[in-house]
């Protein structure tokens, strides 16, 4: 947090609102109202304007089928780890802690790149990381930065200054889910196969990249697999249950960026050529956004298969532009969960399993082999489905 980073007094301290949601906390004798936090602070202030630099888009993926495998989406990340390593400079990403938290951590070696791969679906903490990245910096030393939207300008806006030697990434951000709801979940599962958990992974490649797994591993018990149409984490997440109040609204989420690259999923990826179809093992969406993005995507390029495509076809991934609609029924979700902390009654009652409609996997089917269908049908089809889908808004 910013403000956090920036107060000197110690008057600010990170906890957690009733719905487990990290915060600051201001105490108000140790305070000086000197302003700082609030100067800092990118949720009161104005976003800094665009660039000159023209956007560049891409589809890739690491061309090392265990990476992408490993990976949440097509494995860039690895890469950009791997060449700050290089620099003899420190990667900034998130772990897991012991419990079962998202936490930052700094890397100067390999061993720890594992443990930041996944995606952990999960308001994540950042403790005093701006204040690490900062002194790293002052010292010379080349820092990659990742995280959401928010955290990279709350980054920007603590060091209040560009550093050469910083390359910052963020992720297109669907929202970030309760922690309190998460603990409850897991401790859910823990006793209903009674084992202990030793690994989590929410992206779990099976039965394929777009449609992924829950896969949660234990002491002594078979791995429990449930797909994003049953698990009821997943469900709760994709529908908008339990995330931050203030990512429904997120001012970040818009084509203008607060990073030097944006990476994602390539949501809607279709493909020509049958040899750069989608083989459902993951596939990254790149936006670059700066000069210096360009140069280091550029440096690890040899080691993925990099497609440019068009902003249409990356504006496919709405989480690039339009923020999530909280669920109507999340008000009563809450309220219930509140009084009842009982994961199990709220599963039955709003997480239940669903199927994917015959639109979507046909969609899908369709987008997967589309390299089959002639360009002028396909055009045609592409057109069809705007048309459908403005009708159905009633424009
Ligand atoms: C909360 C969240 C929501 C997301 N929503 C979308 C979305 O709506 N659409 C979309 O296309 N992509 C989304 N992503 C991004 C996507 O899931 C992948 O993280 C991204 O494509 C990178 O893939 P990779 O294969 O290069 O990375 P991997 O090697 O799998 O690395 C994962 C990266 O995510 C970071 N990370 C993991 N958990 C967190 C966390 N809780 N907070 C901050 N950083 C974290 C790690 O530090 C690492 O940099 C989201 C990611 C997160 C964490
Ligand atoms: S006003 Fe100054 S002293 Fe008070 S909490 Fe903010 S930064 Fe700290
Ligand atoms: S949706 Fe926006 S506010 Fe919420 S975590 Fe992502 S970037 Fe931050």
């Amino acid at each position: 947090m910013a403000c956090y980073s920036a107060c000197k007094t110690g008057a600010i301290s990170i906890t957690t609102d009733c719905k487990g949601f990290y915060i600051p906390e201001v105490n108000s004798e140790l305070c000086l109202n000197c302003d700082k936090c609030k100067i800092v602070c990118p949720s009161l202030n104005e976003l800094s304007g665009s660039s000159d630099f023209q956007q560049q888009t891409f589809a890739c993926w690491h061309k090392d089928e265990k990476i992408r495998m490993i990976s949440t989406s097509g494995g860039v990340f690895s890469g950009l780890v791997r060449y700050v390593l290089s620099k003899q400079g420190v990667a900034f990403g998130v772990r897991f802690d012991d419990e079962f938290r998202a936490v930052y951590e700094e890397a100067d070696n390999l061993k720890k790149l594992k443990y930041f791969r996944g995606s952990k679906y999960i308001q994540s903490y950042v403790g005093d990381v701006y204040k690490t990245v900062k002194q790293r910096l002052e010292n010379n030393v080349i820092v990659l930065f990742t995280g959401t939207p928010c955290q990279n300008a709350g980054l920007r806006s603590y060091l209040g200054k560009a550093y050469d030697n910083l390359i910052t990434v963020d992720i297109i951000c669907h929202s970030v889910p309760s922690p309190l709801v998460f603990s409850d979940y897991i401790e859910y599962i823990r006793k209903t196969i009674d084992s202990d958990i030793t690994e989590i992974n929410f992206r779990y490649k099976k039965p394929s990249w777009t449609v992924y797994s829950m896969r949660i591993d234990f002491r002594s018990r078979k791995p429990y697999i449930a797909d994003y149409f049953t698990d009821p984490y997943l469900i709760g997440f994709s529908k908008d249950y339990f995330s931050r109040d203030c990512c429904y609204e997120c001012k970040y989420t818009k084509l203008n960026r607060q990073s030097d690259i944006t990476i994602a999923d390539f949501w809607g990826y279709v493909s020509d050529d049958r040899r750069y179809r989608n083989d459902e093992k993951g596939i990254s969406l790149v936006l670059i956004n700066s000069e210096k993005g360009s140069k280091v995507f550029s440096a690890i390029s040899a080691a993925y298969i990099v497609r440019q495509k068009s902003i249409q076809e990356v504006m496919k991934n709405k989480s690039l532009y339009t923020p999530y609609k909280k669920n109507p029924l999340s008000d009563d979700f809450w309220k219930e969960y509140l009084e009842h902390r009982d994961f199990e009654l709220v599963k039955n009652k709003y997480f239940y399993k669903r199927r994917g409609s015959l639109k979507h996997r046909l969609s899908r089917f369709i987008d997967d082999y589309s390299f089959l269908i002639p360009k002028r049908l396909r055009k045609f089809y592409e057109r069809l489905k705007d048309e459908l889908k403005r009708r159905s808004k009633g424009e």
